[in-house]
């Protein structure tokens, strides 16, 4: 018999460890070794002495956190190709969420464990689609796991964008975006729509476009939104962190129509609250249908991180799938900041 994954991985205050391996996944505090799914700062912590990442997540961190935190011995490798640690094999697999991100598959002694981090199935110009690994222990998200969480078509939210911008050819959209992924997605998005006029940023979100850029995601024309500048905006769309959006930085432009591209904003007291004109119900989270595919086509037992572990543990149940809560604490939720 397999040894099963809950003998060898184990939640530990420092985060998730493989014991066989010796090393931690999307550790919380610095390590000697870490693998890393995404360059999200709840999963891409710095100070690690070793960090094996795509090479797409490691160029993220050393552009967010700068070179030397990104880790002491920073070692890339390539989706899909196998990697031997101490005798288990480490593979990693598009996760889909955003550039660089991978599920983290974990092979030891003929027991198999995939550790999502974060997923969508939604297309996404910016970075490779999610596959499913069949394994023994699917460790998922569940940021949006509530039945009432569906996030419709990105095209159709920014066909609602650019209608807007049609009706109100005189005023700032400004849309409320986080800064790794998000952004990148509704640009490219734009781009699809054939939308080539520049894109105006925050000054907060031009160095994760420039990365993406050299990496080879083509953006277009991006320019740098300053306040002081404000005719030169009208009738533009801005994008700027949601910190931003609710510091009033946006309000100070001409005119503004508020957005936020958030799979929150399928709450709309959440939307109203936050003074949100034109919510777009855009996220890179799994919603509620795709948690329950996404499920059922890997594993015959679950384990549930960060988000609304019960509802999604109690639908597994339904599905005859086992399910269990992994008390990881200190992962947020970048898409509500
Ligand atoms: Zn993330
Ligand atoms: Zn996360």
């Amino acid at each position: 018999m397999p040894p099963h994954p809950k003998s060898w991985l184990k939640p530990l205050p420092e985060g998730l460890f493989c014991e066989p391996g010796n090393f931690f996944i999307d550790p919380l505090r610095p390590v000697d070794h870490a693998v890393i799914t995404h360059a999200h700062a709840d999963h891409a912590r710095p100070g690690h002495a070793h960090v094996l990442a795509t090479a797409g997540t490691l160029a993220v961190m050393r552009t967010r956190m700068g070179a030397d935190r990104a880790g002491d011995v920073q070692q890339e490798i390539p989706y899909h190709q196998p990697l031997t640690i101490n005798g288990v094999t480490v593979t990693l697999i598009p996760a889909g969420h955003v550039l660089g991100s991978a599920q983290i598959v974990i092979d030891h002694a003929g027991a198999r464990a995939v550790i999502s981090g974060d997923y969508k199935r939604q297309p996404d110009p910016t970075c490779a689609p999610f596959e499913p690994i069949q394994c023994d222990v699917f460790i998922t998200e569940a940021t949006f796991g509530l039945p009432v969480f569906h996030h419709p078509a990105a095209k159709t939210e920014i066909q609602r964008l650019l209608d807007s911008q049609k009706m109100f050819p005189d005023r700032t959209h400004v849309i409320g975006c986080y800064a790794l992924g998000k952004c990148q997605r509704l640009i490219a998005e734009l781009r699809a729509a054939g939308y080539d006029a520049p894109i105006y940023l925050h000054g907060a979100h031009m160095p994760v476009c420039e990365t993406y850029q050299r990496l080879g995601v083509p953006l277009g024309n991006l320019r740098p939104a300053t306040v002081a500048a404000k005719a030169e905006l009208r009738g533009a769309i801005v994008l700027a962190p949601p910190s931003a959006i609710a510091d009033r930085w946006a309000r100070r432009l001409e005119d503004p129509v508020v957005a936020m591209a958030s799979g929150w904003m399928r709450i709309r007291q959440r939307a109203k609250a936050g003074g949100i004109e034109l919510p777009l119900i855009i996220s890179d989270h799994a919603d509620w249908d795709d948690l329950l595919a996404t499920i059922r086509e890997t594993a015959p037992e679950i384990w549930v991180t960060h988000g609304a572990e019960e509802a999604l543990i109690h639908a597994a149940a339904k599905m005859q799938i086992r399910a269990r809560a992994l008390r990881l604490v200190g992962y947020g939720d970048e898409d509500a900041a």
